[in-house]
Formats: structure tokens, sequence, C-alpha cells
């Protein structure tokens, strides 16, 4: 389906721009073929009907005789604007009641509320951009880390889309090439190169690979490596949780178990987003309320990406440290093991420990080898599972599964190659892959895709 079928909306649409709150300023954005006219009906000033495209004009907003505001007027004539229509865009005093007696004046000369995400809909319909760089305004909006900023501002300039259309580019000139030879029915002929064809397709599927495989790391980037502190009662896990998140959030205390429930938070370490969990540890217990944190803890062991077993140096043996840690059913997960308190042990063997497995030493209490442990934390997300073959970085689950699409299509392309199948079928499969790769910019659309991706943004985006 082309975007053109979308063209239907002539309402002019309103909505806050800026968050909810007193702030200095809000700031109210008006979109449609009667911005201007409406803006200019509530608009005491300069007539706004007679002014040039991207200039800002200083009046008041009034009901009848009533005074609401002093206020900036910004305009923004078709096609240059966020939405290529007329845009206007009106800063007011940001106290929520003056945003909602403006909005109501705007309503009541004509325009309607926009819905969630519309404005941006309207760009990607408007041909703005393409739906992934529409999502990734979303994403940038919402990026909280110098990394998952990096990656949306990448989409948003269509770092991402530019790639998609070159797989896609390829991929149309074969399918183009065998639909030819279906034209010409019963003769014989093949103007699609079968073995360049195949070449094509591995390398396509090599690409797609990557893009799959940079999902991991991709996703990390945008909500951040949810990581447990798990360990015994006492062993620092709270101190620890304090000096990593550089503020006092858990309750630290030298009754053990006093952590009860568990405390979550962020903190970007090299701009990249942890999530830490701290927890009530996994010792078996009599009392009921400990017995919940414990089951808790074995819920957020499942959930992590990422395992710190801390424990006290001068109460653990390297033998039960081996206990401990056969114990701890990470699920293949990484586990770093983290010794504490190494300020209060004395002949300190070492050795004794690292021959169980790879331990840092640290003393959470004077921040003693804290650098160390965010180097390796580091470190770890940069290595395994989460490396990426791919400078482009896939954060968005839509586009990851018609990535696997694409490539299911594509294995079965070459199953055809490999049988000899006729010409139909090899296109009709080449046309599978197409479909999926399209989905992706919104070269193929459909209004329920758009749906449930525009629904997701807030009012006023
Ligand atoms: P949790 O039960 O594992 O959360 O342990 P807490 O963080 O509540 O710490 C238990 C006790 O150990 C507190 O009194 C902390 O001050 C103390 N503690 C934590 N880390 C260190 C450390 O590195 N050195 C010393 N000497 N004491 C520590």
């Amino acid at each position: 389906m082309s975007n053109a079928s979308f063209f239907s909306n002539h309402d002019t649409i309103v909505a806050v721009a800026t968050a909810a709150g007193k702030g200095a300023i809000a700031v109210i954005r008006l979109s449609g073929l009667q911005a201007v006219q409406i803006a200019n009906s509530v608009f005491k000033g300069k007539d706004l009907r007679t002014q040039a495209s991207h200039t800002i004009h200083f009046g008041t907003i009034r009901d009848g005789a009533r005074l609401v505001d002093e206020v900036l007027v910004s305009l923004f004539l078709a096609p240059h604007s966020y939405t290529k229509e007329n845009v206007v865009e009106i800063s007011c005093h940001g106290s929520d009641y003056i945003v909602q007696e403006i909005i109501k004046l705007l309503l009541k000369n004509g325009a309607r509320l926009a819905q969630a995400g519309e404005f941006t809909k309207r760009a990607f319909l408007n041909g703005q951009f393409d739906l992934a760089q529409a999502e990734a305004v979303a994403d940038l909006i919402a990026a909280d880390s110098s990394k998952s900023h990096e990656v949306a501002l990448k989409q948003m300039r269509g770092g991402f889309s530019a790639e998609i259309k070159a797989l896609r580019a390829q991929l149309i000139h074969f399918a183009s090439l065998i639909e030819l030879e279906l034209d010409f029915g019963e003769e014989d002929v093949e103007f699609a190169d079968r073995s360049a064809l195949e070449n094509l397709i591995h390398e396509l599927q090599r690409l797609i690979r990557n893009l799959l495989q940079s999902f991991a790391l991709g996703n990390v980037i945008k909500n951040g490596v949810p990581t447990v502190i798990v360990g015994k009662p006492n062993a620092g896990k709270s101190t620890l949780l304090n000096v990593l998140l550089n503020e006092e959030k858990a309750i630290v205390s030298d009754v053990p178990g006093t952590t009860r429930d568990f405390i979550e938070d962020e903190t970007s370490i090299e701009g990249i987003s942890f999530r830490f969990i701290d927890t009530a540890g996994l010792r078996e217990t009599q009392d009921k309320v400990e017995a919940i944190g414990v089951e808790r803890s074995r819920q957020k062991i499942e959930e992590a990406a990422l395992i710190i077993y801390l424990f006290d140096v001068n109460e653990l043996t390297p033998a039960d440290l081996a206990l401990e840690l056969q114990s701890l059913n990470s699920n293949g997960k990484p586990v770093l093991a983290v010794a504490n308190k190494v300020d209060l042990a004395s002949n300190l063997n070492q050795a004794a420990y690292e021959a169980v497995t790879p331990i840092l030493f640290i003393a959470a209490a004077d921040k003693t080898g804290i650098e160390l442990l965010k180097e390796k934390l580091i470190s770890t997300v940069n290595q395994g599972n989460l490396n990426t073959g791919s400078s482009t970085i896939v954060t968005n689950l839509r586009h990851y599964t018609s990535l696997e699409q694409t490539y299911q299509a594509l294995d079965a392309v070459l199953q055809g190659l490999s049988t000899g199948i006729s010409g139909d079928f090899l296109a009709a499969d080449i046309r599978r892959a197409l479909y999926a790769l399209g989905e992706i910019t919104g070269d193929i659309t459909t209004d329920d895709l758009l749906e449930n991706i525009f629904s997701k943004f807030c009012i006023g985006k």
C-alpha cells in the first residue's frame, strides 16, 4: 500500500508539545491547513496570515476581551515544517492552567486535539522521513544515556534506513529479472544469473545476521543492562549498590537480612545504562517476610543479564565460595565474583580464591576497587554475546522481527535455488523477503501497523 492512501486528514490538530507541570515556558503546537488562521483568531498582534514562514511574533492570546497570556508565535509554513503542513508553535508561560485555556480556545476556533503520535505520523505520511526514522524520534526523546542517544540519533538521521534500503534495492533488481523471465512464459530464458543471485542472498543473510546479533546490544543500550547483586546477608550488597549509584538508596545495616525487598536503580557507566538490583540474598530462611524476599531474588536473577556475586572475604572460604557459585544457577549468564571487605582481611590469600574463579577484590565501604569493577562491567557487556559485527545497531523489536522474517524468506529462496525450483516460486519467496524488509522503513505499510506504532507515542509528539 502506498503512503498516498493515508492523505485523508485535513483536520488541524493541536497539543502541548512540552511536558506537563510548571516550567518557564510551554509550547503548544498546531498542525494542518488551518493552523495559521486558527492561531490568528485568538492572537492579538500582527495579522499572522500575512507573515512569512520561519518568523516569530510577539502578542497576546485573548478570550474575547479577557487577556489569557503574552506569547511568542512561531510560523512554519508548508512544506517547510516538521509535519510538512502549516505549523504554528505558541510559546506561552509554563502553567498548566494557561496551556489548557489556550488549547480550549484553539479547539473552539476549529482545531481538534491531536491523537498520540499524530504529529510524527503526519510527518511520516507526508514523506518527511520513513518509518524507522519516525520511531527513532520516540527513542531519541526517551534516550537517557550517551549510547542510547547516539543510536537513536543515527537511526533518526537515516543511517539504519539507508542500510535496509540498500539491501532491498539489490533484491528488487533480482526480483524484476526473474519476473521478466516469467513474462516470457514458455520460452526457456534465464535473465537472472542463478549463481549471482545465490551469492547475493548469502551476502544479504550475512548482513542480516549481524543486524540480528546487534539487537542484544541494542536492547541493552536502550533499556539498560539489568544487573543483579546477590550474596549472603551482610556481604555488603547495599553498600556496594550505594557506591555504584553514588547515593544513599538502599538501607545499610549491621543486622543480617535488613534488605528485605529488592531495590532497583539505574546509573550510567561510560555511556551504558546499568539497572542495578539489590536483593535479599538467597539464604534459606524461616522468617516469612524474608522468605518472600528470597523468592523475589530468584526471580530477579531470572530477569538479569549480568550477575554480581558479592561475598565477605572474611566469612567465606574458597571452598565455600565454590559451593555458593555452584548453587547460583545463573543459566549461563555472566557472573562476576566480587570479594568484599578486603580492608578487614589480614593475610588474605588471594590466589586461593582466584583458583576457584576470577575474582575482583574490593572494599565497598571505602570504594577500593570500584573503578576496576566498573571497567569489568563494561567489558563484560562489550564482550561475548553482546558483541556485534554491525556498526548499525537494531534497538527495535519490530525491526528485529521483520529482519528475522526476511532471513527466513531468503532461506526459502536459497532452498529453491538448490532444488532448481521454477521462477514463479522463487519470485514469490523474494517478494516475501522484500515485503518484510519494506515493513521496517514503511515502504510497505498497513493501517494496523501504523496504528500500532504511533499509538505508543505520547500526545503532542
Ligand atoms: P547487605 O546485607 O549485603 O546489603 O550488607 P550491607 O551493605 O548492609 O553491609 C553490612 C555491613 O557491612 C554494614 O555495616 C556495612 O557498613 C559493612 N560493610 C560493607 N562493605 C564493607 C567494607 O568494604 N568494609 C567494611 N569494613 N565493612 C563493610
